[in-house]
């Protein structure tokens, strides 16, 4: 095993997951509102465009969560945010020009779960008159099984749900205490059951190791009954403990959490069991059965990253409606307005919601590439590279080959033109992606999660 400590002393103990590149904090607050404009003109130039949907409000606070949301007991607000993303969404239509064609929603938060029935159905109805849904559309929904109930389920349905990302964490009872999330297998696997039964959809669970008074025994015991309920893909995350930017993980003591060489053992069990009960490992923390697309899209060289981390989707813009959504597409990105009440009165006043943005060079273009066919293939091929982007290929191979040289815990090995980065090593590929990261520097360390 690799000396750890070591190993994060060289490489810094945080990396982004970039699931953009350059990542979010170095989006630019003067050029959000700017960009709209081609945002717009590369919907209409588009074949294909998913939608993104935040919806930032939970009925409870998990102490672990790392989202944009906030608690509420009561529903007016969640109603009154509805309200306002309906008309962000009309407004967009409006300007567009035209229906772009859409070949994936996505709803997540939040818990878009605890919205009613009548509202999932106003989302409804509002995406399907701007966008020209595709018949074969992705729909997915984030789901806390603690909100769903009959009405939920109504609502999923009239949204035509074709897959349901259920969060679980880990079905350890202490460990569930010391995270502010109650939720039991049996009422997990109800929830799992109504939805495939009424709407004959694929599921994801989202699974966590790192957390706080987890050990690899009790994961273990979570990982198998993840199995039990046949997920069609898992996704496995490192917890971020990153109390200095989300304070509710102040509840969490420090002492409470695993350290480096445990998360690394509990990640790598967990891998593991994944693995014998049938399921391929996708990128570096999603697994899935062989059938579903995130698995063929593997195969097949097609997996993507996006801010909702690997995805099947292959549509070149996407767009973020709702507070601190984010839209890209191939010339930059676009961040919307994070404080949700500033959110709803930029839309009722009809001003931007734009608040930040990033367009692109053409450097930032290739090395964005570089690093999400590293992070999807853990394998970069630099004359492709150059087929693509030409000379300035081969002066990002030349600083590969050095970093390469120079890295004495075999993160990954270089011939001529190809970096790869080996099977043992995959759980470091984010800090191998980061040597082509023109934007990172060590002071900037403290905004990511742990590197391992
Ligand atoms: S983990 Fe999910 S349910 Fe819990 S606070 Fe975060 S977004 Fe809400």
């Amino acid at each position: 095993m690799r000396d750890l400590d070591a190993l994060l002393a060289v490489h810094g103990e945080t990396t982004p997951r970039y699931t953009s590149y350059p990542t979010a904090p170095h989006f630019d607050a003067t050029a959000g509102a700017a960009l709209v404009g081609d945002l717009m003109a590369a919907c209409r130039d588009s074949a294909a465009v998913s939608v993104y949907l935040h919806i930032p409000y939970c009925d409870r606070l998990c102490w672990f969560c790392g989202c944009h949301t906030k608690q509420t007991k009561r529903y007016e607000p969640v109603r009154a945010y509805v309200d306002t993303l309906v008309r962000e969404i009309e407004v967009f239509g409006e300007k567009a020009g035209a229906r772009p064609t859409l070949t994936a929603l996505h709803l997540g938060g939040g818990s878009p779960s605890l919205l009613k029935s009548d509202d999932m159905a106003r989302i409804g109805y509002v995406i399907r008159s701007v966008f020209d849904v595709r018949m074969d559309a992705e729909i997915a929904v984030e789901i806390d099984p603690s909100d769903v109930a009959e009405d939920t389920l109504d609502g999923l349905e009239a949204l035509g749900l074709t897959r349901a990302s259920i969060g679980v964490q880990d079905f350890d009872a202490d460990v569930q205490a010391a995270i502010n999330r109650p939720q039991s297998f049996e009422s997990t696997a109800s929830v799992a059951d109504a939805l495939r039964h009424r709407m004959n959809c694929t599921l994801n669970i989202d699974a966590l190791y790192g957390l706080p008074r987890q050990t690899s025994a009790r994961l273990v015991r979570t990982i198998e009954q993840v199995i039990e309920l046949q997920p069609e893909r898992v996704a496995l995350f490192g917890y971020a403990h990153v109390p200095w930017a989300k304070t509710h993980q102040r509840m969490i003591a420090d002492s409470d959490l695993p350290g480096r060489y445990e998360r690394l053992k509990q990640a790598d069990i967990a891998a593991r069991l994944l693995v014998e009960a049938g399921y391929e490992t996708i990128g570096f923390d999603h697994f899935a059965l062989p059938g579903d697309s995130l698995a063929v899209a593997a195969r097949d060289g097609h997996l993507q990253r996006n801010f909702q981390g690997y995805t099947a989707d292959t549509a070149p813009v996407l767009v973020g409606f709702g507070a601190s959504a984010i839209s890209k597409y191939p010339g930059g990105y676009i961040q919307n307005i994070v404080p949700t009440n500033n959110y709803r009165a930029a839309v009722e006043n009809g001003e931007t919601t734009a608040c930040k943005g990033y367009a692109l060079s053409a450097d930032d273009r290739m090395r964005a590439y570089a690093i999400e066919r590293l992070l999807c293939d853990f394998r970069l091929d630099f004359s492709a590279l150059a087929d693509r982007f030409g000379e300035p290929a081969w002066s990002l191979a030349e600083l590969m080959k050095g970093q390469v040289a120079d890295d004495d815990f075999a993160l990954a090995a270089m011939d001529d033109t190809i970096v790869t980065v080996p099977p043992d090593a995959r759980p470091f590929a984010r800090i191998v992606a980061s040597w082509m990261d023109a934007y990172r520097t060590p002071s900037e360390t403290a905004r990511y999660s742990q590197a391992v």
